[in-house]
């Protein structure tokens, strides 16, 4: 497994206490998890008691005040117990648009019980008519007095019904980048804000990825995401590396995850007299699976290196995503068809493994997206 080079005893143990966590509270509910379509709300508060939702939050405002790697292990760990569907990434992220662009009374507000777990976070920015092309979204907030009246639609949205606290991506101004800001919206007892159905998906079945309604929704002033409107679109362009470097992570922890459990099974299983692991297509595959691991994981830690020094440009960050949930998908595809039938079964983590890879390669910015992004860059002067 890789070696990562900015790994040290502190990111190692920090990592044991992840994958504890999965192996006492998350492993013995995994089934009941799927089946609600939910991830119980005491599995946040233990991960918030061990220190895990604020790792990366400054201390000043509950958190321990440590670097991006440290939400890596989390969901590289997350990804080697066998899970994408509870949504700690979306709730970091989330938390990381208030560290870097909210005023210090928001940061005291909202981290500390994001931290804490009394709040969990989502982010709203797809609607029904606007998913890659962000600025034709619809959902508006007007000013009224000291508050904004938010009118809209999202769907698609990770964490959707269990979100207290979500950061809504709404249109204050004209059309274009200049007109879109973000505004928190707390939901507890909310009037006019509605949670429509949670979605049934393909995988990422312990998600609950929900549709979100606002209909004059009135929420302060105060909650604009920094001190002037229209700063959204640059802002979300700000945070969105960080974003693509967690998918990576997440594609590398479930190919981890993936390697592991095919060898466990190729290494027992036998057909015509000998084990499936010392047929030479097996061992190819596998060899060429654990290539593409190092792979990925060299890739993100350079870009994770970079991007802890400012220097990681959007070209990269969008190559790590597409790159990596490419090659998870590849990889988990590979691993299944060396369980054969078994591999198409439920009762398989290989099939999860498969079915929660999919989604990788559309949110965060679909790959067809990144490419775009990064052939832009090879164009310019
Ligand atoms: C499980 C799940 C969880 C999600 N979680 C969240 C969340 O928490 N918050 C949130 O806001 N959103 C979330 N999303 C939404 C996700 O980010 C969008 O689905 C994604 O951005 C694509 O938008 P779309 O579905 O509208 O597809 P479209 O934009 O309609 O794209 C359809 C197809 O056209 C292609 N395409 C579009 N434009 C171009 C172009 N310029 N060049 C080439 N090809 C193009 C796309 O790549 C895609 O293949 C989630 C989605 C899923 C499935």
């Amino acid at each position: 497994m890789p070696n990562h080079n900015w790994m040290t005893d502190e990111t190692r143990a920090f990592g044991e206490t992840v994958a504890r966590l999965f192996k006492d509270e998350f492993e013995p509910h995994r089934e009941r998890f799927t089946e609600q379509g939910l991830v119980d709300r005491s599995f946040w508060e233990k991960a918030a008691e061990l220190g895990i939702l604020g790792a990366t939050f400054p201390e000043e405002h509950g958190g321990l005040g440590l670097g991006y790697e440290f939400d890596a292990v989390t969901v590289i760990e997350q990804g080697k117990a066998g899970d994408s569907g509870w949504g700690f990434s979306v709730h970091s992220i989330a938390a990381h648009y208030i560290i870097h662009n909210g005023t210090e009374d928001q940061k005291a507000r909202w981290l500390p019980k994001m931290a804490s777990g009394e709040l969990i976070g989502a982010i709203a920015m797809t609607e029904p008519g606007a998913g890659s092309d962000l600025k034709a979204i619809k959902t508006t907030a007007v000013r009224d007095g000291d508050e904004y009246v938010i009118n809209g639609s999202k769907t698609f949205i990770t964490n959707g019904s269990s979100a207290d606290l979500i950061m809504v991506v709404v249109k204050t101004g004209d059309a274009g980048a200049k007109g879109i800001s973000l505004i928190m919206v707390e939901t507890n007892g909310l009037k006019g804000f509605r949670v429509g159905r949670k979605l049934k998906k393909l995988g990422m079945k312990r998600n609950d990825t929900a549709e979100l309604f606002f209909d004059d929704v009135r929420v302060p002033i105060t909650n604009l995401i920094g001190l002037e409107e229209g700063q959204g679109f640059y802002q979300l362009m700000q945070q969105l590396p960080w974003e693509r470097l967690i998918v990576g992570f997440t594609a590398l922890g479930c190919s981890e995850c993936a390697l592991k459990i095919t060898l466990d099974y190729v290494r027992e299983r036998r057909a015509f007299g000998q084990r499936i692991m010392d047929f030479q297509n097996t061992r190819f595959k596998l060899a060429e699976t654990a290539t593409k691991i190092e792979l990925m994981a060299s890739f993100l830690d350079t870009s994770l290196t970079e991007l802890n020094a400012g220097t990681l440009t959007p070209e990269k960050a969008a190559m790590v995503k597409y790159w990596t949930s490419d090659a998870q998908c590849e990889i988990v595809d590979d691993c299944l068809q060396l369980f054969g039938g078994y591999g198409y079964m439920q009762e398989y983590l290989i099939a999860d493994l498969y079915a929660d890879a999919r989604v990788q390669r559309i949110y965060g910015g679909t790959n067809e997206i990144m490419k775009e992004l990064i052939a832009r860059g090879l164009d310019k002067d």
